[in-house]
């Protein structure tokens, strides 16, 4: 993938650099702070270059007004800490204070600017506010790729006033991307589950364009498996959606093979620890629900990932936060774990319960690369432009 890399940057400049920040908080302290260790490498990266490094961010949502418990300054302390140098802090993303304290800064100084969403025209993506905040340096880097879906001031407007280039983690993010889907070792397989299939059509519908293989599970399975007229009990469905179902297993035929559940194990009652039971899919009660694959399906999957070289995956098999119906997730999270660490398989997840879902199987780590960005990593698999990505073009 073509977009241009801080190595490409210029030395001894002012980077203003977009990261995400939006960490999660309480009572003012930072409990999680994943988020900030990620944008180290892009911090350090412009140090060593001389630069100084002033940081856009969004915090919560303001909605264009001046919050001030939405204010981004209780990072400024943990940040400095991982960072191991002073960080400063501006009242304002824009303006003459901002540039001032920027001016004070040392060659590889480091500051942060307020909440860009404590101005209206962030998230409109006003011109006029993108031209105030570029006035602060000469470069731009943005290393927020979970923030790339959204045209903002702050993500997009800003990088076609300076010259733009990707962060490290962006850097990495886009790879592990392209490594996937864009320009992937083939055959290439992917799994898609969770509850539906209504939340997931844009994302079926360029996956069967793009994949070899397509292994479907979770609730969403059963919408297709009620639309083949398998008798699937209470199980969570969308029965108005059978026609889509029925339309995307026609537009895969010759292009992707898509592989739906062999069998399943079904329970009367949603919860932990419930009564379960494993069968083949002609023996589904009406009184029981789908809450996972059984193991013919699990095996055949390892089959798949086996032959494939690539594995793009999103959404969990079952319902995994109530164990026993963790189980189809879990084995095959360690399948792919397995294969990726034996260097036989590409395998990169993504998705909110996904990687929570990974996490649970203790697997994350050893997965080619897991995607925490969300709502942006969906839209990179429904095939969608992200804004703030052409922008780095
Ligand atoms: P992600 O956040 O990774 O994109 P989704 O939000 O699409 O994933 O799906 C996750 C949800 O799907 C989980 O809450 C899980 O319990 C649910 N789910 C998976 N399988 C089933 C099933 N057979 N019946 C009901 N819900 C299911
Ligand atoms: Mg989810």
């Amino acid at each position: 993938m073509t977009f241009r890399r801080i190595e490409q940057a210029p030395d001894n400049v002012t980077a203003l650099v977009r990261v995400d920040f939006n960490v999660p908080m309480q009572d003012g302290a930072i409990t999680d702070d994943t988020r900030l260790r990620a944008a180290l490498p892009t911090i350090k990266a412009l140090q060593a270059k001389g630069c100084k490094v002033a940081l856009l961010a969004h915090f919560d949502r303001p909605k264009g007004k001046v919050v001030p418990e939405m204010s981004l300054k209780p990072v400024v302390e943990p940040l400095a800490k991982l960072l191991g140098s002073p960080v400063a802090f501006a009242d304002d993303c824009v303006g003459d204070a901002a540039k001032a304290a920027i001016d004070a800064l040392p060659a590889g100084g480091v500051i942060l600017l307020e909440n860009t969403r404590f101005h209206a025209g962030e998230e409109k993506n006003d011109p006029e506010l993108a031209k105030q905040m570029a006035a602060l340096g000469q470069i731009y880097v943005n290393d927020a790729f979970s923030a790339a879906h959204r045209a903002h001031a702050s993500t997009e407007g800003i990088a076609h006033i300076l010259p733009a280039y990707a962060g490290k983690q962006m850097e990495r993010e886009l790879d592990a991307l392209d490594s996937a889907l864009g320009n992937p070792k083939r055959p290439v397989l992917g799994i898609v589950g969770g509850a539906k299939v209504s939340t997931k059509l844009d994302l079926l519908r360029n996956l069967i364009g793009k994949l070899d293989r397509l292994a479907i599970g979770g609730g969403m399975a059963n919408t297709f498996l009620f639309a083949q007229g398998v008798e699937i009990g209470g199980s969570l469905a969308e029965k108005d959606m059978a026609d889509t179902a029925r339309q995307i297993i026609a537009a895969a035929k010759g292009k992707c093979e898509l592989l739906l559940p062999l069998d399943a194990v079904v329970a009367k009652e949603v919860k932990p620890h419930a009564d379960a039971r494993m069968c083949g899919l002609d023996d589904i009660q009406a009184d029981e629900k789908i809450l996972d694959v059984g193991e013919k399906t699990i095996r055949r999957l390892r089959e798949a990932m086996k032959h494939s070289h690539t594995l793009i995956w999103n959404g969990p098999l079952g319902v995994f936060e109530m164990p026993p119906f963790d189980q189809g997730t879990v084995i095959a999270a360690q399948d792919a774990a397995e294969l990726a660490k034996a260097g036989k398989l590409i395998a990169v997840a993504g998705g909110g319960d996904t990687v929570a879902a990974l996490n649970h199987a203790g697997v994350a780590g050893d997965f080619s690369f897991v995607s925490t960005a969300g709502g942006a990593f969906l839209e990179w698999m429904e095939g969608k432009t992200l804004p703030g990505v052409a922008a780095l073009h």
